[in-house]
This record gives C-alpha cells, structure tokens and sequence, in this order.
C-alpha cells in the first residue's frame, strides 16, 4: 500500500522529509492513543488517518502556493485538521488553531509539544469572539475550515478573520455548489469574492471533495460577526 510520502509525492508533487514523515507518523500514534480516552476521530485505521486526514489535509496545496512567513488560522480545528499537516509541513508558516471545545486544543497542544512544533497556537473560543477581537479580527492571510458550519454561517465565522488580500478556504464535500451558491449575499456582505470552487479526488475515496476559495476583497463591516450562535440561526441569505 503506498505511503503518505508516495501518494503526497504522486497527488500534490511534494516531497516530505524523513523528519517530516516522522512527525506524521508520530501524530497518528498520539492521535490514536488520545481517541481510547476522548472522540477526536471516528477513523480508527492507520492508513485511512493518512489518507482521510493527513493527505485530505494538504490537498489545500492544490490552490495555496505560498506559506513561508504567513499567518494561518484554521476556524474550528477539531483535533488539528487541517492545520496540524501543514504546521509539519511548511514550518515557516504560522498555524493558529481555533476552537470552541478546549479539550481538543489540549490534544493539539501536546501534538505539537511531542512533534517539537514551533510555529502553532491555539486559542479556545468561538468564531465570532475571535472575529470581534482586535487581536484576530482581520489578521490572517489564510483562513481554514473543515467541516464546521454550512457556507453562509462559515463566511460569517472567517471572513472577519482575514487580512485585506487574504483568502478563506472553506473544505467542503458534495453540497459544496450549492452551498456556496446560497452564500453568495453572506460572502459580498462580508468583503468576499468567490475565486474558486476546485475539485479534489483523493486515491481510494469514491467521493469528491471539494475546496472553495473566496478572497477577500474588502473590510468586513463592523456589525459582522454578529454575537455568538447568531450566524447559524440566522445566517444572512
Ligand atoms: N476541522 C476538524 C476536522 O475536519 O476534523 C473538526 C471538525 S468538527 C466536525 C467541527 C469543529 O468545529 C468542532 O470541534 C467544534 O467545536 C468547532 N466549532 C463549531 N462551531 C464553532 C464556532 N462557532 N467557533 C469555534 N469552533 C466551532
């Protein structure tokens, strides 16, 4: 069975170090060793983690191509998806990781101690503090997200997040048309512009994946993000 090393050096044409390859392994042991004690993932299999996760993870490489001396904040992280891969792989870019639960940042923490990570963080809150707080508002030049909110609340959750310039990249499965097409007021409201809506066909996956880029293109108003839970109840449409 081809390794992650293969298969990121057939998909993405990116070669990973040994130490590289060390780290990934080294994550699917902690991450595996954490899932008996807490739920951090339903996959349970070595490979299907490396394929599912970790390569799922940096098919963002297949629309981002700059990442030294960036700022990426990844909205709703989980256990560190996708954020942990590209903190092993591009070292030079700076991974903050937000979320809501602080037991699973715990597991992100200590990842990144056992790996040795010197470019991550992690902050507990939610989207829409953190978009309203100085510190975070507008302050990233690339904005994550994987499986956390439908696209017209996910918009409200990053786009405040990010620089002038900047792009969200929302991951995103069969619903991705139309999800993004009933996003479309969310995301010009916002200060977005959709760039892209790219197809990913990962080996051994029967389904796409899809990843949606929307720049951003102008601030975001001062009245987004609205207070917490607002965006998902009533997302602008
Ligand atoms: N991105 C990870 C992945 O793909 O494996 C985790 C996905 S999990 C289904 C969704 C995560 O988003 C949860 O950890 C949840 O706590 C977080 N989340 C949902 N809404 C949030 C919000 N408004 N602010 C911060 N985190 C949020």
């Amino acid at each position: 069975m081809p390794s992650l090393a293969d298969h990121a050096k057939s998909y993405l044409n990116l070669t990973l170090s040994d130490r590289q390859i060390e780290q990934f392994e080294q994550l699917t042991d902690t991450l595996l060793e954490w899932n008996q004690r807490m739920n951090l993932t339903a996959i349970k299999d070595r490979d299907e983690i490396m394929i599912k996760h970790h390569l799922d993870s940096l098919t963002l490489l297949k629309v981002l191509f700059e990442f030294d001396d960036l700022k990426l904040i990844d909205v709703g992280t989980g256990a560190g998806f996708p954020g942990l891969a590209l903190a092993i792989t591009f070292p030079k870019l700076h991974v903050t990781f937000l979320d809501s639960t602080g037991k699973k940042l715990k597991f992100i923490d200590h990842a990144g101690e056992a790996l040795k990570l010197d470019n991550i963080e992690t902050v507990h809150a939610r989207a829409e503090d953190a978009g309203r707080n100085p510190n975070h508002r507008e302050s990233y030049d690339i904005v994550t997200a994987r499986a956390v909110a439908r696209m017209p609340a996910l918009m409200e959750y990053t786009l405040p997040l990010c620089k002038l310039e900047g792009q969200v990249i929302a991951m995103k499965g069969g619903t991705a048309y139309d999800e993004t097409n009933s996003a479309a007021k969310a995301i010009s409201e916002l200060g977005g512009e959709l760039f892209s809506i790219e197809e990913i066909n990962l080996p051994t996956i029967e389904n796409p994946r899809y990843l949606v880029t929307v720049d951003k293109i102008d601030p975001t108003p001062k009245q987004y993000p609205r207070n917490a839970g607002i965006p998902t109840r009533e997302p602008i449409q």
